[in-house]
């Protein structure tokens, strides 16, 4: 293969270069295998395998940590499922060979969720991982894993499953660079809480053969191969980024908190330890993806007091449960729904569980007095200012004084001037405000180009909330991706955003880029990236004007 450049999303930052490695293949079963044991014999061995799978993703989770633990526990509990062995006899029955009848009791499997899409269609990864386990333990071949040459590499793979990157820490793994998956998928949001740079949406990887030096931007989303890649030393790694000390401040001295987002306790914890001013989203859903019964006021309120005594005297901004779409909770049925990603989901499911919200507020009010310390409150998928005043009114009732609401769909960014006099502060999530902006599935890698941040239009509306925010004096965050591109970072607060909130792994590059600028310099990049012609275009022209304001020869 030729040396040049390639792309995909970059999805978690950094950079980093070693010979690419390939995941090894998993063992292919096919109908045409021979059948060498009775259907029931064949059966005890693949209830003997799954076990042995779920048992060890199990081991895996107590071992692993945040986002990663709770993955594979998800997956040990697929493994563990009665059903799969289920569906795995009839295929036995109608005359499967072993290991192939596993395959197609998992790929039935796969192809609900695939039907259902969104968060659900990114577990198939997890479950095809469950079935090449399994299928090698019956054939009696090791298992697939990550390699261990010994010296740095950069992981391919067509997607990696949550298996695979529980074993990345502490690897020889300095990059990731998969074939499919979107911003969302697994790759994507276990790369970031590991400090990986990741390449996802990659098509041209696939192409790449093992041993060639890649250079992998996890910011830009650039892959460089061969001599394109540069000198490639064994024991590169991820480029160092600088400690971020302080708060973080524009040139001139303009405060811009710089947060974090945190989904788990664990997220929480790490997070705490880092410079990070405090908490800018706590994906409270994250907790209870896969419960079936609803969690308790008191579980509820020992874990957001954990996180509030976690940072001290830094804020801490609870996002009630973002239930529905992508991230359906079993304990809140929403029925079957034609397009979800458009139906009851955020807010919308207070109405359908009133009872729900008003527990998570009591909760949330209740740790605060045992934690000692304020705590912030907001809820996502506002589209109206009735349904923002709705809320406010409800969060008071429960005793909680600062109060705010997520700008996520484009009306609430139209009529943010309303919204902004019935709130304390507002959050724009720019993950899904990109989704509706744009009409383009999040999760699908395939629409990257439109779910691009830069989007002039996305960038439109955020300058609307902005400049509503600032007539009234009031705060607007951004914590949605879009805050982890410290370039994009910079045209944010020159859009009027006040607030940052990312992974810490992306804060110390946000910190540093912005204590070069001043808000002035912000505010020329920011209209220098509003101008015509694209995202691409405006990003351009944004990194001209940014590296005319540092005196960057051209
Ligand atoms: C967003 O939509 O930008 C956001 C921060 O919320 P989530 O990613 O959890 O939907
Ligand atoms: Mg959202």
């Amino acid at each position: 293969m030729k040396a040049g450049t390639i792309h995909g999303l970059g999805v978690s930052p950094g950079v980093a270069r070693a010979p690419l490695a390939r995941l090894a293949p998993p063992v292919v079963t096919s109908r045409a295998d021979p059948v060498t044991e009775e259907p029931e014999a064949a059966l005890a061995r693949v209830e003997w395998a799954l076990g042995a799978v779920a048992a060890e993703m199990a081991e895996r989770a107590e071992r692993a940590e945040g986002v990663a633990a709770d993955i594979l526990s998800t997956t040990s509990a697929m493994a563990g499922d009665p059903s799969l062995v289920a569906a795995a006899g009839e295929q036995l029955r109608a005359g499967s060979p072993t290991g192939h009848a596993v395959t197609l009791a998992v790929e039935s499997f796969c192809a609900q969720l695939e039907a259902h899409g969104g968060y659900l269609a990114e577990r198939v990864t997890d479950l095809r991982d469950i079935a090449a386990r399994a299928v090698a333990l019956l054939a009696g071949v090791p298992m697939p894993g990550v390699p261990a040459p010994g010296h740095p590499i950069v992981l391919t793979a067509r997607d990696l499953s949550p298996a695979d990157t529980a074993t990345l820490a502490g690897s020889d793994v300095v990059a990731l660079l998969t074939e499919e998956g979107g911003p969302t998928s697994h790759t994507a949001i276990l790369a970031k809480s590991l400090g990986l740079p990741a390449v996802v949406g990659c098509r041209g990887a696939a192409g790449i053969p093992a041993g060639v030096p890649v250079l992998v931007d996890g910011s830009t989303g650039e892959v460089r191969i061969g001599a394109d890649a540069g000198s490639v030393q064994l024991g590169a790694t991820a480029l160092a980024v600088p400690a971020a000390p302080g708060p973080g401040r524009t040139r001139d001295d303009v405060a811009v908190a710089l947060l974090s987002n945190v989904g788990t306790l664990a997220d929480a914890h790490a997070a705490a330890a880092t410079d990070s001013e405090g908490v800018g989203l706590f994906r409270t859903e994250f907790l209870f993806l896969g419960r079936r019964t609803e969690p308790s006021a008191d579980e509820q309120t020992e874990v957001y007091a954990e996180v509030l005594r976690a940072f001290g005297e830094r804020p801490v901004l609870v996002r009630t449960l973002d239930a529905g779409s992508d991230k359906p909770l079993p304990f809140l049925p929403l029925g079957e729904e034609e397009n979800p990603a458009l139906g009851v989901r955020g807010l919308r499911t207070s109405t359908i569980y009133p009872e729900a919200l008003g527990e998570q507020l009591t909760a949330i009010a209740k740790a605060a007095r045992s934690a000692g310390r304020p705590v912030r409150v907001m809820a996502p998928m506002v589209a109206t200012a009735e349904e923002a005043a709705a809320f406010v009114a409800t969060a008071r009732a429960h005793g909680l004084d600062d109060i705010g609401v997520m700008i996520e769909v484009p009306a609430a960014a139209l009529r943010a001037d309303e919204l902004l006099d019935v709130v304390d502060f507002v959050s724009i999530g720019t993950n899904d405000l990109g989704q509706y902006t744009m009409a383009a599935d999040r999760a699908a890698g395939a629409l990257g180009h439109l779910l691009d941040p830069w989007q002039p239009a996305l960038l439109d509306l955020i300058a609307m909330v902005g400049a509503e925010g600032r007539e009234r004096g009031k705060p607007v965050g951004v914590c949605g991706e879009a805050a982890s591109d410290p370039l994009l970072a910079a045209v944010l607060v020159g859009l009027g955003v006040t607030s940052l909130s990312m992974a810490p792994v992306s804060r110390p590059a946000v910190h540093a880029e912005l204590a070069g600028l001043s808000v002035e310099d912000c505010v020329a990049i920011a209209r220098a990236a509003r101008g015509v012609g694209g995202a691409a275009a405006g990003r351009a022209r944004a990194r001209k004007a940014r590296d005319e304001r540092w005196g960057v020869p051209a």
